[in-house]
């Protein structure tokens, strides 16, 4: 629910996950910092997605391209002119909407009524009740069915002619109040375009508008020819590339889920034309499997195939995962066709293509990506990991864990003297200069053992040592494990093999 969401936000602050950007001057909207857990969390992320793309497979390299591009690139790939959001104001709250988000909100609202009007009568008839004969029956649930409809097929009529004039009108006639004050006072719809923009050049007439790029992906297809050459790739072949992305989204308030700068992990893999559906299916699965394997519930991740395509592509789905505020695209799949090299083909002058030795011909391939936010898996991450648990009701005893994936976790190993006496700090040091070429190791000597136990559950630490005075003696040490609690007495020469099992993927 909303609130699990508000505890994970306030926890990622308490522990040194995210601190929100130039905070000390308020705060920058929708830009976020990650502090020191959360960098190490972020890293690992991006290692377990590197490995499984470039490291695991024969026929993906990497690249990491510039942020800065040559303004055509943008013009060639449309972002210029179709990369947008309709934006209405509302002219006494003076507040700004997407067009879009308040028509879809409207909708919403109309099916609520709807489930009102079906649970209502639920309760009335008990088991007799028929929810299909009722639908077709009801006249205020035919009522309001109708409205969706109509306002529906409007909308989507709307967006296709990107006819911004009916697109206002819809909002007027739909007598959509502005939720703030109630008014109904509108502008008109503008498109306001994502791209953030600024000059390159010394003086301002010879500067050059270029813009920060939205997305990582045409870095890669401005590449295609240099790593297909040098490389000597052969179709199918894949280009990876983690890095930054900035887009002046307007609805930014869900913390890190939507930000106007992120880190986005692409994957443009090219194929033969008419291979593309076939490899569409493949990295569909491949990519569910890779977030599966995290060990969170399967349950909470869904494919949404899109049904409505860009006029570029021929099949797309984003995977979904369940936040707590509800089913969300943590990642999308979409098969581009020929679209992308075709047009900087078109821009640029130069003959993007693949001789292909085998059909003795040349073609420009076909694309199939996989595009995932680096942050909005971070979220997903720790919506999954967060949990409160309840040790022991009648002590009112409970504990705060991130029982995170321990190849993920920042912190893997805590190393803790059960005293500060007796040359234990000493040797509690000596196991981490053993093994902090291997793990990310943290000491803490400060507060009781179970306090410590509970501050690195917090941050979901999978492990922690405890040298006490036996130690000394045997050189044995108790390893307690972060999600069933468990102790176990155990040598600490073999403490590398038990963590490095659950750790190293
Ligand atoms: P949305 O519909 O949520 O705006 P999108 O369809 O525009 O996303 P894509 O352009 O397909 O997203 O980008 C691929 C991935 O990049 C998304 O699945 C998401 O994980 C991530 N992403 C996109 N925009 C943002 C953002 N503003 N903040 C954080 N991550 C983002």
């Amino acid at each position: 629910s909303e609130d699990v969401f508000k505890k994970v936000v306030a926890h990622c602050k308490e522990y040194g996950y995210v601190f929100q950007s130039s905070e000390i001057y308020d705060g920058l909207g929708a830009v976020y910092d990650y502090g020191q857990y959360g960098v190490e969390l972020k890293n690992n992320i991006k290692k377990y997605w590197w490995d499984a793309m470039v490291l695991l497979h024969d026929n993906v390299v990497g690249l990491d391209s510039a942020i800065f591009m040559h303004p055509k690139v943008w013009e060639a790939s449309g972002h210029l002119d179709a990369f947008s959001d309709p934006l209405i104001d509302n002219k006494d709250s003076k507040k700004r909407y997407r067009a879009d988000v308040l028509i879809e909100e409207y909708l919403q609202k109309i099916e609520g009524k709807i489930n009102k009007e079906i649970d209502k009568a639920k309760k009335r008839f008990g088991d007799a009740f028929n929810e299909e004969e009722f639908r077709s029956t009801n006249q205020r649930v035919l009522a309001n069915q109708a409205k969706i409809d109509e306002t529906h097929s409007r909308f989507v009529k709307a967006l296709e002619d990107n006819n911004l004039t009916d697109l206002r009108q819809l909002i007027i006639d739909c007598d959509i109040a502005c939720p703030v004050s109630g008014s109904r006072n509108w502008t008109e719809v503008r498109q306001f375009n994502l791209m953030f923009s600024t000059e390159m050049g010394s003086t301002a007439e010879g500067a050059n508008t270029i813009y920060l790029r939205p997305e990582t992906a045409q870095g890669i297809f401005v590449n295609y020819l240099n790593v297909q050459k040098t490389g000597r790739m052969k179709l199918p072949f894949g280009i990876a590339q983690i890095g930054k992305a900035f887009r002046n989204e307007i609805v930014a308030r869900q913390f890190i889920f939507r930000m106007r700068e992120f880190e986005q992990m692409e994957m443009q893999f090219f194929v033969q034309p008419g291979e593309e559906i076939k490899w569409f299916e493949y990295w569909k699965e491949a990519r569910m499997k890779w977030h599966k394997a995290l060990g969170f519930n399967d349950e909470d991740y869904r494919y949404h195939d899109h049904d409505k395509l860009a006029h570029y592509a021929n099949a797309a789905t984003d995977v979904e995962y369940q936040f707590p505020f509800g089913f969300k695209e943590v990642e999308g799949i979409h098969s581009r066709t020929d679209f992308d090299l075709s047009q900087h083909q078109k821009f640029s002058g130069k003959k993007i293509q693949y001789f292909d030795p085998e059909r003795n011909e040349s073609y420009v391939p076909y694309v199939v990506e996989t595009s995932i936010g680096v942050d909005r898996m971070f979220l997903q991450v720790l919506s999954a990991s967060y949990e409160e648990e309840v040790i022991n009701e009648e002590k009112n005893d409970t504990r705060v864990v991130l029982k995170l994936p321990a190849p993920l976790a920042p912190v893997k190993l805590a190393v803790l003297p059960l005293v500060k006496k007796d040359g234990l700090p000493e040797k509690a040091k000596e196991i981490i200069k053993e093994l902090r070429y291997s793990f990310n190791c943290q000491y803490d000597e400060k507060d009781s053992i179970g306090k410590r136990y509970r501050r690195q559950d917090a941050i979901g630490t999978p492990f922690c040592v405890t040298v006490d005075h036996d130690t000394m003696e045997d050189n044995t040490v108790t390893i307690r494990y972060r999600d069933t609690m468990e102790q176990e007495r155990v040598k600490i020469q073999d403490l590398e093999k038990i963590i490095g099992k659950q750790v190293n993927l």
